[in-house]
């Protein structure tokens, strides 16, 4: 006997019918004799209406209440799946954020799971009990409901495996695992038997969004076996793993986009001591985060030009704090660009092995595709091109690293 948590995604879940043959899936491994948690999203495009009646309902004051509106979609979802399975004869109950509870950090909007009571679950466990649970949701300090971020279903599942001591996470999607590149853009991707948490980490970090960042981080801190397949066939899925469970050493292993950055340049801003802590402090302070920087070459000795890269929804923003700093930071212009998207490579292999990026570059530049900023890290190279090149520059890396399914 096992005990495993099943997560099922909004495609997963999208009508009864689909609701349906999860609550056969989650039956088969309950006859099998193990012990189940399963999370569930909100149904396919809810969490995007419930934001659009946020967004249109008025000023949004603080978080709270939006929190309270888009929690609402998992708490439908639980509770549908939980009557399915009583149908069908399977001892089911629903469990929202605040009943278990999942205790989170009071960052409304985009909480962190800081704590899970598992005492009663697992007692219920003993009398043959599955648990439903409402994913993306928990309860505050302040005893209010909190929402986890985009994704964040995922989390919810690994946070629970973790808290249940839990011998699999299953996250069941709409894809068969986790591909080199979104199998939905590239159509040659190859789906990966075993990627490396911190391989995994870094792709659900630059834009992969099979994987909510967060959950990975937690499975990588715990030790979770987390393993990603479909909800639609029976197919192996892709195990997240240690490192020293990957025989093969690819090179390159991935490659994820962005299309969530936005570019922002100040032109001839003076260059002295002083002035990247006077951008970036401020923009701080307004809890803007920033990504990729370069500064250019100072060709007079007096002038320099700073590229940034921002959230797309941060971009009006981060522009009018710059614009208010104006007189201060005395620079020429400011120009912005939402059309742009960061492409990066990741790999393990890039630790001990050069020419990852010079592969990236001229790969890239044979296309024509000018890069408007680049940025590495050990296990990664990033580049930040126009939109519209985007499906042109992913099909061409993933040729170029020798990624293409057979
Ligand atoms: P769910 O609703 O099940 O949580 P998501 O839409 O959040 O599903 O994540 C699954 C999607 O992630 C896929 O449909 C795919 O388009 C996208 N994706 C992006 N990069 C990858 C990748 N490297 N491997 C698999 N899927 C990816
Ligand atoms: N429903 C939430 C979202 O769409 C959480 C999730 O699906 O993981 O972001
Ligand atoms: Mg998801």
């Amino acid at each position: 006997m096992s005990r495993i948590v099943m997560k099922f995604g909004g495609t997963s879940v999208a009508d009864l019918d689909r609701i349906r043959h999860v609550a056969q899936r989650v039956k088969a491994e309950v006859d099998a004799g193990h012990e189940v948690a399963v999370v569930v999203s909100a149904m396919s495009g809810v969490t995007n209406q419930l934001i659009g009646y946020v967004d249109s309902a008025g000023k949004l004051a603080d978080l709270r209440e939006y929190d309270v509106v888009v929690s609402s979609g998992e708490q439908v979802t639980s509770g549908l799946l939980a009557i399915v399975l009583q149908s069908i004869g399977v001892n089911a109950r629903s469990w929202l954020g605040w009943q278990a509870p999942i205790r989170t950090d009071g960052s409304h909007g985009s909480a962190r799971i800081r704590e899970i009571e598992v005492e009663d679950l697992i007692r219920r466990f003993g009398e043959g009990q599955v648990a439903v649970f409402a994913g993306f949701q928990g309860i505050g300090p302040d005893g209010r409901i909190s929402t986890l971020g985009r994704g964040g279903s995922d989390t919810s599942a690994v946070a629970l495996a973790a808290a249940l001591k839990a011998d699999r996470c299953d996250i069941y999607t709409d894809v068969d695992g986790v591909y080199t590149t979104d199998p939905r853009i590239v159509t040659k991707a190859r789906k990966l038997d075993k990627i490396t948490y911190e391989e995994m980490l870094e792709m659900a970090s630059q834009g992969a969004k099979v994987l909510q960042t967060r959950s990975v981080e937690m499975a990588m801190k715990h030790s979770v076996r987390v393993q990603v397949r479909s909800s639609f066939n029976d197919a192996e899925g892709t195990l997240v793993v240690d490192e020293d469970e990957i025989v093969e050493d690819a090179l390159v292993s991935g490659i994820a986009y962005s299309r969530d950055e936005a570019k922002i340049t100040l032109i001839r801003v003076p260059d002295r001591p002083g002035i990247a802590a006077g951008i970036f402090g401020p923009l701080a302070d307004a809890s803007i985060n920033v990504d990729m920087i370069v500064q250019s070459y100072s060709a007079d000795g007096n002038s320099t030009d700073m590229t940034f890269t921002v959230t797309k929804t941060d971009m009006d923003r981060a522009v009018s704090v710059l614009e208010e700093l104006r007189g201060e930071l005395k620079y020429d212009a400011l120009t912005s660009d939402p059309n742009v998207v960061k492409v990066s490579v990741i790999g393990v292999g890039m630790r001990s092995h050069a020419g990852v990026a010079k592969k990236m570059f001229t790969t890239l530049a044979d296309k024509g595709i000018n890069l408007q900023v680049i940025s590495t890290s050990e296990i990664k190279v990033s580049v930040l091109l126009a939109e519209e090149y985007a499906e042109l520059a992913l099909r061409s890396l993933h040729t170029a690293y020798g990624l293409d399914a057979a």
